[in-house]
């Protein structure tokens, strides 16, 4: 195919005004299509250069909104932070405080211990005295515990390092404390057992008053006899009783034996540990029989005068490995019922 340039011309035709004459310009067609390029060019460029700014202000204005939301969105973000910091903060002193309060309980505790173990004879070094500056302390503590009391001062805001520092004392003192309280469990788990062992030595150890009377008619030592009126030796303790009033048994054990005759009367000897016994003589009645097991207290016999006697008493003997001994030193506590 064979292309073929035709130039042509254009005519131009500029009209004025209705009573001025047509100007005419006659110009190349190549021109023509040149000036149009020339114009068209720099409007599609213009129009390019619009198109772009817009797209730029428009994706700049959505992220200026999206920033401005994000912002706000940190701004709460951080706001929240910082009240959570503050609230953290705030617990750690009101821990640090409760650590406090704590510490002075353990300490009582502690005394409370020493004081068991001292009342229960285990500890002789220690006595059950108060300690006036712990109590103080702990008087104080409970008072701060139970009343509504005002406070203020001037404010003195508490840096972060000082909350971390803080912190970290009230840690080391929570685990100084959990050591003392495992140490504190062990002393009493022992004091308990030594208490327990205390105990059973007690029920078992003639301590308490045969009879309900405390009067006593004839100690324990040499005496002159009240029948022969010679120089003897008394081996009991004569509690002048009435007749038919209670005897007891002055400590836990079994009866080894009951009988009567010419010297004692009617008789009971009740073995409480190894080695000790007690012997109850001149009843009236006996209640218990050989082999019976009784506690401390129980009634074993009724007072009387019988055997070799002067009228209605009881003789009671403490035997130790089977040598009489003074009653009068285990004579210490009284019975429940009195
Ligand atoms: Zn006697």
């Amino acid at each position: 195919m064979k292309l073929k340039w035709k130039p042509k011309k254009l005519t131009l035709v500029i009209i004025p005004d209705a009573n001025q004459s047509v100007v005419r310009f006659r110009i190349h067609h190549l021109f023509a299509y040149i000036a149009a390029a020339c114009f068209s060019v720099p409007l599609l460029i213009a129009l390019v250069v619009y198109g772009l700014h817009a797209h730029t202000a428009h994706t700049a204005s959505e992220l200026r909104i999206k920033l401005n939301g994000a912002n706000q969105l940190w701004s709460a973000e951080l706001s929240s932070k910082n009240e959570t910091i503050e609230q953290l903060q705030n617990e750690v002193i009101q821990l640090s405080q409760k650590a406090e309060l704590m510490k002075v309980k353990v300490e009582e505790m502690k005394k409370l211990e020493s004081d068991l173990k001292s009342i229960a004879q285990l500890d002789s070094s220690s006595s059950p005295t108060k300690d006036p500056s712990l109590s103080d302390t702990a008087a104080s503590n409970d008072a701060v515990a139970s009343l509504p009391l005002g406070m203020g001062g001037s404010p003195n805001p508490a840096t972060q390092e000082e909350i971390m520092k803080l912190g970290e004392q009230t840690l080391a003192s929570l685990t100084a404390m959990d050591s003392d309280v495992k140490e504190l469990q062990t002393s009493f788990t022992e004091t308990k057992q030594k208490v327990a062992v205390k105990q059973q030595q007690l029920r078992i150890t003639p301590t308490i008053w045969p009879t309900n009377t405390k009067l006593v008619t004839s100690p324990f030592g040499y005496r002159t006899d009240p029948i022969t009126h010679h120089p003897s030796f008394h081996s009991g303790i004569d509690f002048g009783a009435r007749e038919n009033d209670s005897v007891f048994t002055t400590a836990d054990g079994q009866v080894v034996s009951t009988g009567t005759d010419a010297f004692h009367g009617n008789n009971i000897v009740i073995e409480h540990s190894k080695g000790l016994r007690t012997w109850y003589m001149h009843l009236n009645k006996i209640l218990v029989k050989r082999g019976d097991t009784v506690a401390k207290g129980d009634v074993i016999g009724l007072v009387g005068s019988t055997g070799r006697s002067t009228g209605p008493h009881l003789h009671y003997e403490v035997l130790k490995n089977g040598e009489s001994t003074d009653p009068i030193p285990y004579l210490k506590a009284m019975r429940k019922d009195d």
